[in-house]
């Protein structure tokens, strides 16, 4: 196996319980051939994918009808097998070729199908099917439509991406694009999954501009003011200074034998007056000195006393 069939088998390993999970794979024709579908296979993971006309093990009279002048009529469905895999021949617009371990290849749906233009390989066949009209409702194989439906997801992907991207083109790091690369495709899932969540399916693709547009805005507001509370630890200061809860607020300022009969160490400063009165003149109040305080904030606070408490509460820190 080569190194591109080898990269679907190691992303393939990487799913979750595919022996619980019924796993089905769509890959266009850059991937597939006999051997990734066996080994797929082992791995209880179905395939349904187009073929090259060179793939490895690919049924050669499948080829050949791929590449034949002959005219094959609209909806022609040649089938073969290889190694047990079901390998198909579809005539649609165009001439592809497949491989499928999971759909019934003779099972169809009836799906509207686009007129091909008048300048397309194969119009004289596919024209007259449909007549006058653009479009026709035509019988499908199911393999097809879900592969209709499944693929192309990459290229909606980029194009979420590219609607607000966070790429800067300046940039000197050669990691630096990976980075907004890889932060563009986290802010394109959230808004699936917030998409998802609302179950908001949103066809008008000015519609879902403006609503990828909100939800970007209300992500990038949130995040702004996102931050993790910090823990803020009761610490030893280097030098005493004045709590700064009390001495906004005003607090502790009883004389100093009144607050060593409730057992504290806190000391009481009047700028010069030591008076009694709280706001006597030529004192200007300062609150307590203490050698405590708290590390994340980088203050001094109280040890004793409602100081800690009442000052985190006032920030919302608890
Ligand atoms: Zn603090
Ligand atoms: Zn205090």
């Amino acid at each position: 196996m080569t190194d591109t069939q080898a990269l679907v088998i190691s992303l393939a390993k990487s799913l979750s319980d595919s022996s619980v999970i019924d796993y089905t794979l769509y890959l266009d024709n850059l991937f597939p051939n006999i051997p990734l579908a066996k080994a797929l296979g082992e791995l209880d993971i179905g395939i349904m994918g187009m073929i090259r006309v060179n793939a490895l093990g690919f049924p050669l009279e499948l080829v050949q009808l791929k590449q034949a002048k002959q005219s094959l009529k609209w909806g022609h469905l040649e089938t073969a097998e290889a190694d047990e895999i079901g390998c198909f021949l579809w005539q649609d617009n165009n001439r592809v070729l497949g491989m499928t371990t999971v759909y019934n290849l003779t099972d169809t749906i009836i799906r509207a199908r686009k007129r091909s233009s008048r300048t397309s390989t194969y119009a004289s066949i596919t024209r007259p099917v449909f007549e006058d009209s653009p479009v026709k409702e035509l019988p499908i194989p199911v393999g097809i439509n879900a592969y209709n439906h499944h693929m192309g997801g990459v290229d909606i992907g980029n194009q979420y991406r590219a609607d607000f991207t966070t790429l800067q083109h300046q940039n000197q790091r050669y990691w630096k694009p990976l980075f907004y690369w890889l932060l563009d495709i986290a802010l394109v899932n959230s808004y699936l999954l917030y998409k998802a969540y609302r179950k908001l399916v949103i066809e008008d693709s000015k519609r879902y501009h403006h609503d990828h547009q909100r939800f970007q805005e209300g992500l990038a507001k949130a995040l702004m003011t996102y931050c993790e509370t910090p823990e803020h630890n009761q610490i030893l200061r280097p030098t005493r200074s004045y709590c700064a809860h009390c001495r906004k607020n005003q607090l502790n300022w009883e004389p100093k034998y009144e607050q060593r009969a409730f057992g504290t160490n806190i000391t009481n400063n009047w700028g010069g007056s030591g008076g009694g009165s709280r706001s006597g003149s030529g004192g200007r109040f300062r609150g307590s000195c203490t050698r405590w305080g708290c590390d994340q904030c980088n203050i001094p606070l109280c040890k004793i006393g409602d100081c800690w408490r009442l000052w985190h509460e006032k920030f919302n820190y608890y």
